[in-house]
């Protein structure tokens, strides 16, 4: 059955229709990224995860954080659990890796905020 999707890779945001039982046929698309995600969604979809995590020593109780790439939308759910296990302690930097490969993803769990120590 053709899916609808919105196409999020630009802010254009075609309506695509994406027909599984056709190799993924995409329609509906102003450009070829279109194509890509199209396909993309409905046979693997992914997405970066952006959140926030505990931080001690900080005059900031919270530190923003985000997957270094986009991880299968199938393992959010075991992530998130992760990232709300994270505790963090001050000073950190933009770019610190607080888990390598998440889930046995190829992403990395990474610091998005210099904070110091208070
Ligand atoms: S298909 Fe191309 S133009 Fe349309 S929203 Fe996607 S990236 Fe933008």
């Amino acid at each position: 059955m053709v899916q609808e999707i919105i196409c999020i890779v630009c802010p254009r945001g075609c309506h695509l229709k994406v027909d599984p039982e056709n190799d993924y046929e995409v329609t509906g698309n102003a450009c070829p990224r279109g194509i890509s995600y199209g396909k993309a969604e409905l046979k693997n979809p992914t997405r970066v995860i952006t959140s926030t995590v505990k931080i001690k020593g900080a005059e900031l109780t919270r530190c923003p954080v985000k997957t270094d790439q986009a991880v299968p939308k199938t393992k959010m759910r075991e992530i998130m659990q992760l990232i709300n296990s994270v505790t963090l302690e001050a000073p950190v930097k933009t770019g610190d890796i607080i888990i390598e490969r998440i889930s046995d993803t190829e992403a990395n769990l990474v610091v998005c905020r210099d904070i110091t120590n208070c």
